[in-house]
């Protein structure tokens, strides 16, 4: 079931690098960047009597006042009474809850939700506007930081979103390494998939399917990761995936192909992360010695018919536990394609806060369900595709999501929004629906709010200047009206967000 998804995940990114500079309009805008420069410096905050929930001091919530100076945290006084320093705008944070900005590690913001390649080339408009919210509706669940897994990376579209006005922190894996002729590359026509999979490895086996123009020496591991890492990026994307449906048997990379890869990131400093959704991959994944499985394993094989967690899949989570592998579940994954079986799923409430209204129209329109064509098997009617999902891959994901949390494994929050160019995954709310997986899959509320904060920020080291609330950090901070530590719903109780020091109203995020 999980097919169509991860055909439409390479489809509807091959669609966005091909119109991605037809939709962006966005000038360089260099007055409004020097424009927050010049306000960052003048402008100090105190935010006081506030509780800081900072994922290093769980054990000890604090009551405290926090100086925010040119973009970062500069002081948290935890002593009573404290003067306002001279010149701060202050912000009473009286009875709310302070915690650090969100971390997404698994996104792909360059893909659209729920349009197909071919309509995409008709809703210029829709998508254009989609494009532009993007950035405020990730901010608006408060996620100030992303990591992009975009296959095939589209850098005018990321490049667009980091120049917008006001948006997360942006972190890109580059180009991913594709095995040749390899999932997903496969999807592609056999003629282009070379050249829209630039940073693919060469495999001698294959050598007279590779086009004479690629070097094989241009396409090793090393050289891909070293092209990763020219490009910015601080993480290397790869696959273990046989695939399903009509191709079942692609070709993968061997443990020594892998182990080329995990030497050439270990000197680049780069995160190795692998898509791995079944039991085989992640065993591999796991032997293979990668830092991050990009997906729970909702795919048991042969096993998948039995209803308590077999110990040879024990056993490898046993693993990735003791190697504290990050592991991120993205249950979001299989509810977004359920979505398009429940009737009532485009009236919640909370998408026209996050894409713009005439794209929530569309895909409550005939034209805009036709993704549920390609998910539909049969003529299997909504419950009992819904019911499918459910006793299927969403039981066995939540019987190994359960297990780990037993466990305290290194559970990192990535959503994969959106995982197909459906509906059902939307930028922002993805995330806060995602935390309601984890909860029901059995993490307690300190587990998700330390996957979304220091657990990322630690992997993607980038922990120097995120993560925590501390003097030195980056001021991405999130105010709150409810503890997250006392009900998930608090991530829904947002009052003001952080950027760099730069406050924003929530309310100001939300689409129109
Ligand atoms: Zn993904």
């Amino acid at each position: 079931m999980a097919s169509a998804y991860e055909r439409w995940c390479y489809l509807a990114s091959l669609v966005v690098r091909i119109l991605a500079i037809v939709f962006f309009a966005w000038p360089f805008s260099v007055v409004a960047i020097a424009g927050r420069d010049s306000n960052q410096a003048a402008s100090r905050t105190w935010i006081t009597d506030v509780t800081i929930v900072s994922p290093e001091k769980l054990d000890h919530i604090e009551i405290a006042s926090v100086l925010i100076e040119n973009g970062r945290i500069v002081r948290v006084e935890r002593r009573k009474g404290a003067k306002t320093p001279t010149g701060a705008t202050v912000v009473s944070g009286k009875g709310q809850f302070l915690i650090p900005g969100l971390i997404d590690s698994h996104v792909h913001v360059t893909s659209l939700p729920g349009i197909s390649p071919e309509q995409a080339k008709t809703n210029l408009e829709i998508n254009k506007k989609y494009f532009k919210q993007v950035p405020r509706s990730y901010l608006y669940y408060g996620y100030t930081t992303l990591v992009d897994l975009g296959v095939a990376v589209d850098r005018p579209v990321l490049e667009a979103m980091r120049q917008a006005p006001l948006h997360p922190d942006l972190y890109s894996c580059g180009d991913a390494l594709v095995f040749a002729n390899g999932y997903p590359m496969s999807f592609a026509p056999p003629t282009i998939r070379f050249k829209l999979f630039p940073n693919f490895l060469y495999d001698p086996k294959q050598a007279a399917t590779i086009p004479s123009e690629y070097k094989p020496e241009d396409h090793t591991p090393q050289a891909d990761v070293e092209r990763v890492k020219d490009s910015g990026g601080i993480c290397v994307k790869t696959f273990f995936e046989r695939g399903f449906g009509q191709d079942r048997n692609l070709p993968v990379m061997g443990p020594e192909v892998l182990a080329e890869i995990r030497k050439t990131a270990n000197k680049a400093g780069l995160v190795l992360m692998m898509h791995a959704n079944a039991f085989e991959a992640q065993k591999f994944a796991v032997e293979g010695g990668v830092d991050v499985i990009a997906h729970g394993m909702w795919n048991w094989g042969d096993l998948g018919k039995q209803t308590v967690l077999p110990p040879e899949i024990r056993q490898v989570l046993d693993q990735i536990v003791e190697k504290k592998i990050g592991y991120q579940p993205t249950i979001e994954v299989l509810q977004g394609l359920r979505a398009y079986f429940d009737p009532e799923y485009l009236k919640t409430a909370a998408i026209p806060k996050v894409i713009p209204k005439e794209m929530l129209e569309w895909f409550d329109s005939p034209e805009g369900k036709w993704f549920k064509k390609e998910l539909a098997q049969d003529d299997a009617s909504d419950a009992a595709m819904s019911e499918a999902y459910e006793k299927g891959p969403v039981r066995r994901v939540r019987q190994v999501v359960a297990y780990l949390a037993k466990k305290n494994a290194n559970f990192l929050f990535g959503t994969d929004t959106p995982s197909a160019p459906t509906y059902g995954n939307l930028p922002g709310l993805n995330g806060y629906l995602e935390m309601q997986q984890l909860q029901k899959a059995g993490l307690s509320l300190a587990q998700i709010f330390e996957a979304a904060t220091i657990s990322n920020a630690r992997e993607f080291k980038i922990d120097s200047q995120l993560g925590t609330i501390e003097p030195g950090k980056t001021a991405n901070l999130v105010l709150l009206k409810k503890s997250p530590l006392q009900s998930l719903d608090a991530y829904d109780s947002i009052a003001t967000i952080w950027v760099h020091g730069e406050a924003v109203a929530r309310d100001n995020l939300a689409a129109d």
